[in-house]
Parts: C-alpha cells; sequence; structure tokens
C-alpha cells in the first residue's frame, strides 16, 4: 500500500501519570489505598449538554450500557470533590509545575493563560462524569534520529482507576487471569474490557472456579469471561493478549508462559504477599526482554493530630501484598 499516495497521516497520543502526592483537583493522596473500605459510593452517570448544546455522541453511546458505578470510598484518598459535593480545588502546583517542564522540554509555547475545560466522560472512569483537562503547551517538536517530529499540545488531565491503568486494561482487550479466586478481580477486568473484549481465567481448582462462575454471572458479566479449569503451568491456549494478570504461589514458574502468549507491549502484572516470590519473579523476569519491571508496595500510618501535637496512629496497615509489573518488549533495552 502506498500511504504516501493515499495521503495516510499518523498521529500518537502519549499518556503518561505523575508522581505526584496529592490529586489534581484535592489534596487526597493519589496513591491506591489497601485500607478496608469504609463506604461504598452508587452512581448513575448520564450525558449532558455541553457549553455548545451538543450531547457527544461517545457520551450518548455510553449512556445506553445503563450501567450503575460502584466506588470505594477510603479515609485517606476519597473526599467531596470525588463527590461532587464541593467543587474542584485550584490545580495541583507540583502537576502544573511537571507538565509545564514537560512543555518547555518539548518546545512548546506556553499560552498566556491556563484554562480548565471539561468534557463528558461517563464510562465510569472517574466520579463526576467530567473529564478535565488544562492545555499547557502548544505547536513544540522533539528532535529525534528520524527528523523533527511536531508536537500538538501538552495537556495536564485528571485519571483514574491506578490498578487498572498499571496495565492500561481497555474496552476490547484479551486479558488472562491466573488463579480466579473468588471472581473479584475477574469482575473488575471483565467490566473494562467489555463490550467487545474478553477475560480468560485459568485455576486448577474446580470449587474456586465455580465460586467465580457464580459471582461472576451475579454481576450478569458471563459473556466476557471463560473459564478454564486447568493449571496454568502445563501451558495456556491464548497468543497475542494484551495483558496476563496472576494471583498465584509460584507466579516466576509462569513467566515463560506469560512471554510466548502476551504481545509486544502487552502487560505482566502478579501479586505475591513474600519478598522472595517477588524476587523469584523479578529474576526470571529478567531472563526475557521484558521492560519497565517494576514491584509496588502500598503501607499505610495514620497521623493523629491531637491539641498538644501530631504522632502517628498505633494501628497501622503495614502489609497486604506486593505488585509486580512489567512489558514484554522486543529485544533487551
Ligand atoms: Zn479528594
Amino acid at each position: 500500500m502506498d500511504y504516501k499516495k493515499l495521503g495516510l497521516k499518523c498521529g500518537i497520543e502519549i499518556h503518561q501519570q505523575l508522581d505526584t502526592q496529592k490529586k489534581l483537583f484535592c489534596n487526597c493522596y493519589s496513591r491506591l489505598s489497601k485500607e478496608n473500605v469504609k463506604m461504598v459510593l452508587k452512581r448513575r452517570l448520564r450525558p449532558v449538554a455541553g457549553e455548545l448544546g451538543d450531547i457527544d455522541a461517545a457520551a450518548a453511546f455510553e449512556a445506553l450500557k445503563n450501567k450503575e458505578f460502584h466506588y470505594n470510598v477510603y479515609p485517606m484518598e476519597t473526599c467531596t470533590v470525588e463527590m461532587d459535593s464541593e467543587p474542584p480545588h485550584p490545580v495541583n502546583q507540583e502537576a502544573l509545575e511537571i507538565a509545564l517542564q514537560i512543555a518547555l522540554m518539548l518546545n512548546c509555547d506556553i499560552p498566556d493563560e491556563l484554562h480548565v475545560m471539561r468534557k463528558t466522560v461517563i464510562d465510569g472512569s472517574n466520579t463526576s462524569g467530567f473529564q478535565r483537562t488544562v492545555i499547557v503547551g502548544l505547536n513544540g517538536f522533539l528532535e529525534t534520529s528520524s527528523g523533527k517530529v511536531g508536537i500538538t499540545n501538552v495537556c495536564l488531565e485528571e485519571d483514574s482507576a491506578q490498578i487498572i491503568m498499571n496495565c492500561s486494561i481497555k474496552p476490547g482487550d484479551k486479558v488472562v487471569e491466573i488463579g480466579s479466586g473468588s471472581g473479584a478481580l475477574t469482575i473488575a477486568l471483565a467490566k473494562t474490557v467489555a463490550p467487545n473484549g474478553k477475560v480468560v481465567s485459568y485455576d486448577k481448582r474446580k470449587d474456586f472456579i465455580e465460586i467465580a462462575q457464580y459471582n461472576i454471572e451475579k454481576a450478569g458479566l458471563e459473556k466476557h469471561v471463560e473459564f478454564k479449569l486447568r493449571d496454568a503451568k502445563n501451558g495456556i491456549d491464548e497468543k497475542n493478549i494484551d495483558s496476563i494478570i496472576m494471583d498465584i504461589s509460584q507466579p516466576w514458574e509462569l513467566v515463560d508462559i506469560a512471554w510466548g502468549s502476551l504481545k509486544i507491549g502487552g502487560y505482566f502484572c502478579s501479586y505475591s504477599p513474600l519478598i522472595s516470590q517477588v524476587e523469584k519473579t523479578v529474576k526470571k523476569l529478567r531472563d526475557h526482554p521484558f521492560v519497565e519491571v517494576y514491584v509496588l508496595e502500598t503501607l499505610q500510618r495514620e497521623m493523629i493530630v491531637l491539641e498538644k501535637g501530631v504522632r502517628p496512629s498505633f494501628n497501622m496497615l503495614g502489609h497486604t501484598g506486593y505488585l509486580t509489573f512489567a512489558r514484554k518488549a522486543l529485544a533487551k533495552v
């Protein structure tokens, strides 16, 4: 195919989560909470006409699915801004400075005034039904070995759903889960890959699969999930998958299989409660061209603010597990 003759023009949109301590429009922590859920907020999101009087076509389509969203509320990571009971605060300074620095590094023009715009997004990825965006740079460029690449704009934008984000799981994805458990994660994955994606969940225990299957059916997601009663160590059928997620005791034994089944750029994620498991898994990951190999742990210590001073709480959520992430690359870097 002669792309030049066709006049084909391609663009790329790159998203990068900023490593800020607080959220973009409130003072809550942006980290993932591992504490018990304090409250669940149930919500239906509806499309409304924008400033120009039109309803966004994508939002109108999303509304047809008539979904009810459940948001977990945690004491340090949620406030009345997310609940829409309080207007958004001014933009987080740390995030703004990073975004401006990136815009300058990409040779962008910085607008004289930065305005927060919002667009209707009702796929559940944010609680308010709006996604807020600030354009911080325009008309930039990047020098590369293949020439100058133009940068149309740089935006500072809200994002959410961190676990799902670390693996960039999205509608239409093919995801393999090793270890069905009760089906809780299976449900979250199935909701994300719907309407046209699929989750294949392996477990070697029949009783686990039966419980998970029951929960999936209760959630009305059976169309998007296929269970396989099998020890995945003997191999999996799927090829060219977007992500593989494991919650098993010996994830390192499945790294070779994961490598073989992931597409280039596909994501590996494993949940383990012990450091020894993480060490073995990462060692095995490094035998392959996996990149962006990193491990996350969340610790949480509440501060008690008293009249006479401030001290840490006696109780601390000290440990839950480690999340190991990696991405399949073409060659070792
Ligand atoms: Zn908040």
